[in-house]
């Protein structure tokens, strides 16, 4: 016979977005179920390839959650300036923590680590298994279990069959870009800079990692992505080299190099009845900025506060009510991120009399401190005070 499970919240989706908001809502005192088909272990030994620049916020975040000494004290890589490079025109813009009082501008963290690190503290939460259907807050699982919950969060990546199965339009493009991600070793590191350079084909980023190495995302027209897949190490090494300006010296592959489609899209509501959509479910956006999970730890925080406010009134989880007015605030922020990106990604691959205009706004920037202060804080997510 199937199993049958009364919750109150079901989490469909065990990344670092649908880990963070299960972990903060059992914190709560809820009855939360999560689901994921496998579930991450710490990385030991190399690391994992995907990591991700988090901001202030989201640090803020999975400190209130209890896992962030864990992030930090192990393989974690705070990077205190930042540096954006016009590849065409050679303006730039330079940030550096110091100037504004801060410790640091952001952190690099390993996926899996972040991940693995919330999914230990749910293990009498978890389920190995996949969501198969859903009617309302009935959901059905692959293995024949029947969850009934109050509350359902879609945090089930981009793809989301959840977001597909409740039939949620999403405006988006895909780009003619793919991004590829590898770590390197470099004859001059990294240190403590977060580098990206705009070339015509897409943005490439050096990103530092705790053991010295740089972690590499290179946005590349898709043929040419295809072919750097293909080539031998050497000439990818060489092209990073080219592609680098030779910032950071010789460069040397040490893991495979790995491509990404690259996609934007929005979701139409992040909110359908009682559920509620999160995370790469809810939205993707251009990589260049390091924004996608940390607009996805923006909508953790702000269902977290919507089951606050449901408690003090007395209910267990948001109403659908309450659920349509995060699917309203987060939607529109969202869009205005994405759009900017997308913008960004279109200006840096133009050319043309719009590069003289784009070094002309990038060195005005960097040379008025009130303006390149706010630029700052965009960067590292800071709403007001010091990282
Ligand atoms: C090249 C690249 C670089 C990036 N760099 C940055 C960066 O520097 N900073 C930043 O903030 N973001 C960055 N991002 C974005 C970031 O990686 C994503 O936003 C983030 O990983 C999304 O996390 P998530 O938990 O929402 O989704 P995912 O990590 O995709 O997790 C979804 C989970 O749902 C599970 N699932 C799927 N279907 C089902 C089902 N039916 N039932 C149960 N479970 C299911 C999957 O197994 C998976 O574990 C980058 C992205 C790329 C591609």
């Amino acid at each position: 016979m199937s199993k049958r499970i009364k919750a109150d919240v079901l989490v469909v989706g065990g990344g670092m977005v649908g880990a963070a908001v299960a972990l903060g809502l059992v914190q709560r005192g809820l009855d939360v179920r999560i689901v994921d088909q496998r579930w991450p272990e710490v990385p030991e030994g190399e690391y994992d390839l995907r990591v991700v620049a988090l901001s202030g916020q989201s640090i803020g975040l999975l400190d209130r959650l209890g896992v962030w000494p864990q992030i930090a004290a192990a393989r974690s890589a705070p990077y205190r300036r930042m540096q954006v490079i016009d590849g065409v025109s050679d303006a730039q813009i330079v940030f550096d923590a110091r100037d504004y009082g801060w410790a640091q501008l952001g952190v690099i963290v390993e996926n899996q680590r972040i991940a693995a690190l919330l999914a230990e503290r749910l293990s009498l939460h978890r389920l190995e298994d996949t969501l198969s259907e859903i009617d309302g807050g009935r959901c059905t699982l692959a293995s024949g279990t029947r969850i009934d919950a109050s509350l359902v969060i879609a945090a089930d990546g981009a793809a989301s069959p959840l977001r597909e199965r409740l039939l949620i339009d999403s405006d988006g493009r895909t780009y003619a870009q793919a991004a590829l991600v590898a770590h390197v070793r470099c004859e001059r590191p990294p240190g403590d800079l977060a580098w990206q350079r705009f070339l015509p084909g897409g943005p490439l980023a050096f990103l530092p990692l705790a053991d010295g190495r740089a972690s590499v995302v290179w946005s590349v027209p898709t043929a040419r992505a295809a072919r750097l897949i293909a080539a031998p190490a050497t000439e990818v090494e060489h092209a990073l080299h080219i592609a680098s300006d030779g910032r950071f010296g010789a460069v040397a592959l040490t893991t495979p190099m790995v491509q990404f489609p690259l996609r934007s899209h929005v979701a139409r509501q992040f909110a359908a009845g009682n559920v509620a959509l999160i995370g790469d479910a809810a939205h993707t956006v251009h990589p260049l900025a390091g924004q996608g999970v940390n607009l996805g730890f923006a909508d953790v925080q702000c269902l977290l506060a919507l089951a606050d406010r449901a408690m003090h009134a007395g209910r267990r989880v948001p109403s659908a009510g309450e659920l349509q007015r995060y699917s309203r605030q987060r939607r529109s922020e969202t869009m205005l991120a994405a759009r900017a990106f997308d913008a960004l990604n279109g200006l840096y691959t133009a050319g043309g009399p719009l590069v003289a205009l784009r070094s002309l706004g990038l060195s005005a920037v960097n040379r008025f401190a009130p303006i390149k202060r706010k630029f700052a804080e965009a960067a590292a997510g800071i709403v007001s005070g010091a990282g």
